[in-house]
Parts: structure tokens; C-alpha cells; sequence
């Protein structure tokens, strides 16, 4: 049976980092609803054009294109559990995704909630940097590339995302808070709620997470 996790948590708490993880360790299949935007603006798809008005104010997406877009993604996974990271982020995603999952046959186990506390939100993300070319994340400070500006895997360009600036951070943290945080409550009552401390080295925290779904 295919099976999965939801990793959600406020921005900039790692769960980019810790899905991709999951996908190289675990063989499962990252689904990111924030890559599949950006990929889609990339590539000037129409859903992308649409999502761009969005994504460059922090706003989020509507949940009928977002849902829209997991329930094709679903449709590709050729029977590999995956990791749903950034999604569900509102209620009515998190109700979709239960039709979705029981339509498909699938089992939701766990939803992990990366907990960092707010403090330290702002500083992760204004000082990360990602490759423009294999995407691959970096951070001015706690993971900085051997020469600056320049991947360390693929030599590519070291950029910022135009919504890793402050001031649209602060949008995007007023968004969880109103919308994701709640989704807490939401999977407590499911029982499949489980909190994994998302502060310290990568490595340890992916350990943990294994821990908390296995
Ligand atoms: P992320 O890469 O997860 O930080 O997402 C970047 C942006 O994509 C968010 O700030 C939203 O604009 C949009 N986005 C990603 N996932 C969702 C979602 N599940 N619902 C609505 N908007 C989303």
C-alpha cells in the first residue's frame, strides 16, 4: 500500500532540507507544492503565471489550484510512499487531502511538525541562499558554499528567493500562523500528530523524524 507523511511546520523550519532527506535516504518520493510553483513560474506554464502573484507576496495560493496540483501529482507516484512538505497548509487542504489519500487507497501515517522556535525563523531565511540550478540549499552562515555565490555540488549561481525578503517573510509568517499552525489541532484529533524538535545539527533531526515515523 502506498503510504505517507505530511512534514509541515513555519517557514524556514527545514522541512525543504528534511524531505529531501526522506527522498535520498528513503527512497520516497518529495512532494513539494513550493517547488512544483516555482518550476511552474520557471517554466511559464499557466498555473505558474497564476502562482507568481502569490508567491512574490508571500500570500498563498488558492487552495482549488493547490489541491489541483497534489491530486495530479498523486496520480504519478507509481506506488512509492512519499513525503508531502508544505502541504496541506490550510484546513480545507488538510480535509482535501484525506479525500484525496482515501480516493487514492493510500494511508496518511504521520503528520510531523517541525517545531524551531520563532525567534529564530527570520535569520534562516533571510541568509539562505539556493542554486539556481540544482537547488540545492545553502545559508550565508551556518552552511555557507566553499566560494560564495557558487554551489558546491554543480558550480551553478547561489541566488535569494524574491520571497526569502524581509518583508515578505513577514507575510508569509502571518499566513501560517493564521492558516497551517492550526493544522496542529487538526491532526491531534486524527492521532497522527507527532513534534520533532527541528533545532540543531541536519543529520540529528533527520533522526529523529525517522524515529518519530517509524
Ligand atoms: P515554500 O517553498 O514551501 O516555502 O512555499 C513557497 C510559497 O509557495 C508559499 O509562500 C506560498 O505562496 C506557496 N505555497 C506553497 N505551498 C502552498 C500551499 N500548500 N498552499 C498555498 N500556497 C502554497
Amino acid at each position: 500500500m502506498v503510504t505517507g507523511i505530511v512534514l509541515f511546520g513555519p517557514p524556514g523550519a527545514g522541512k525543504g532540507t528534511q524531505s529531501t532527506l526522506l527522498k535520498t535516504k528513503l527512497s520516497m518520493a518529495h512532494i513539494s507544492t513550493g517547488d512544483l510553483f516555482r518550476e511552474n513560474m520557471k517554466k511559464q506554464t499557466p498555473l505558474g503565471l497564476e502562482a507568481r502573484k502569490y508567491l512574490d507576496a508571500g500570500k498563498l495560493v488558492p487552495d482549488s489550484i493547490t489541491i489541483g496540483m497534489v491530486e495530479d501529482v498523486f496520480k504519478k507516484l507509481e506506488g512509492r510512499s512519499f513525503v508531502l512538505d508544505g502541504f496541506p497548509r490550510t484546513a480545507q487542504q488538510a480535509d482535501a487531502l484525506e479525500s484525496l489519500v482515501k480516493s487514492n487507497g493510500f494511508e496518511l501515517k504521520k503528520a510531523v511538525f517541525l517545531d524551531v522556535p520563532k525567534g529564530q525563523l527570520m535569520g534562516r531565511l533571510t541568509g539562505r541562499r539556493v542554486c539556481e540550478k540544482c537547488g540545492e540549499n545553502y545559508h550565508i552562515e551556518s552552511k555557507a558554499p566553499k566560494q560564495s555565490g557558487v554551489c558546491d555540488k554543480c558550480g551553478g549561481k547561489l541566488i535569494q528567493r524574491p520571497d526569502d525578503r524581509e518583508e515578505v517573510i513577514a507575510t508569509r509568517l502571518q499566513a501560517y500562523e493564521d492558516s497551517t499552525k492550526p493544522l496542529r489541532d487538526y491532526y491531534r484529533q486524527k492521532g497522527k500528530y507527532v513534534e520533532v524538535n527541528g533545532v540543531g545539527e541536519t543529520d540529528d533531526i533527520f533522526s529523529r523524524i525517522q524515529k518519530a515515523i517509524s
